[in-house]
């Protein structure tokens, strides 16, 4: 006879916890920001953790941070973060409702942020109530950040607060921040991220009648800079696929992600604007990647550059064996038997604020054996690898804040 399957109601209180989180509805444009705060305010004093910031440093757009203090608190302190907003779903693409946190008869627990990142900021507060209740006391000050606005890019959330005079006063000495899933049985972990370039390129030119052939318009200069992007990125995605041994985050991808310009279908426009998401791998200093941009704009024959958002990310955290915070995160890893695989993050995180600041920052997920789902349609996470991530970050945790020196 095979064993009854749990029902919703005989899952763990982590798990509840989780499904509460994934009811709230933090998905942009419209995040359910004033619920969420409520509700983790709630949770943090259920555990017992003082609260050390709840304001807005952008109207709309509440931060909270706790800690929970160390016994050497002289020493810097260890950040934990999570962003609490989530990305859109086209629900009629999920087989589930994707803010019910449904839970399926073979364990996996669905739901928009169940990889990003709500899963890591439950797992981050059930490992220090687990170190907490067990009265174990940490050397370092602990401290967690819930931020919001980690996914549009607008720096409302991490952006400010790593700015705050009461930022500076909990002297940050490391971070812990979101990763990605893994699909085999290893796990990865983000050292550094790659230079961000998102910008409009608008070209001028001669309009006229659509009947006609003008001369000099600005879908042919816009033309001329679409296909030199494509050219790169096709050889960039051949790099890619020709050394098994590269990860997306040491490659450039430029794509178009947007094109607008014209009125009316009988007329040629004298404007066109093209928008290109540049990812820049770490083989270019920020500038150099920007002047590349500039040179294929002028051999298009000029347009206008307008950033909507650039990042330089050039510091990377370490990853020597012999650096005191790598060496405590593969430690504790390794006590659950747990492989970890460094790499530089593809997209973008709120670690690169803090990297900005010299403070070294990991991206961790402790997702392993799980398709790589993040704002992705039926994103979900099992029962028992969220299970188990709790385990590893309370030793990951654990060991950062007694780290000596
Ligand atoms: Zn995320």
């Amino acid at each position: 006879m095979s064993a009854p399957k749990k029902s919703r109601m005989e899952h763990s209180p982590e798990v509840q916890k989780f499904v509460e989180f994934l009811k709230i509805r933090t998905v942009h444009p419209d995040p359910a920001y004033k619920e969420s705060r409520l509700w983790l305010l709630d949770y943090v004093a259920d555990i017992g953790l003082e609260v050390v910031v709840d304001k807005e440093y952008h109207p709309g757009k509440p931060v909270i941070v706790v800690k929970l203090p160390g016994t050497n608190p002289e020493l810097p302190s260890v950040l934990l973060n999570s962003h609490v907003d989530v990305v859109p779903v086209e629900q009629d693409k999920w087989i589930v409702d994707a803010f019910s946190g449904h839970i399926t008869d073979d364990g996996k627990i669905y739901g928009r942020g169940t990889q990003d990142m709500k899963c890591v900021c439950i797992q981050h507060l059930e490992a220090v109530r687990r170190i907490k209740d067990s009265g174990t006391k940490l050397r370092r000050n602990l401290y967690l950040s819930f931020v919001p606005d980690e996914e549009t890019y607008t720096g409302h959330g991490m952006g400010l607060l790593c700015q705050s005079e009461e930022f500076k006063s909990w002297n940050v000495g490391m971070a812990v921040d979101e990763g990605l899933a893994r699909e085999n049985s290893d796990m990865v972990v983000f050292y550094a991220e790659r230079h961000c370039y998102w910008t409009d390129v608008t070209f001028s030119g001669n309009p006229g009648h659509g009947s006609r052939f003008i001369e000099n318009t600005a879908v042919e200069k816009m033309r001329k800079l679409v296909n030199k992007a494509l050219d790169y990125r096709e050889n960039q995605r051949k790099r890619l696929l020709a050394d098994a041994c590269m990860t997306l985050g040491e490659v450039t991808t430029v794509n178009v992600t947007m094109i607008h310009g014209g009125t009316t279908p009988n007329v040629v426009p004298s404007e066109f604007t093209v928008t290109l998401d540049c990812r820049v791998s770490h083989e270019y200093a920020f500038e150099e990647f920007k002047n590349l941009l500039k040179s294929w704009i002028d051999e298009a024959g000029g347009g206008e550059m307008s950033f909507i958002a650039s990042s330089n990310n050039d510091a990377l955290s370490s990853i020597d064996p012999k650096d005191k915070w790598w060496n405590a995160i593969t430690g504790a890893c390794k006590k659950h038997s747990v492989k970890l695989v460094p790499e530089i993050f593809p997209a973008g995180t709120d670690s690169r604020y803090l990297r900005a600041q010299g403070i070294p920052a990991y991206g961790f997920s402790p997702i392993n054996n799980t398709p790589i789902l993040l704002h992705d349609h039926n994103e979900w996470l099992g029962v028992d690898t969220f299970m188990r991530g709790i385990d590893i970050l309370g030793t990951v945790i654990r060991d950062l804040a007694n780290v000596s020196g």
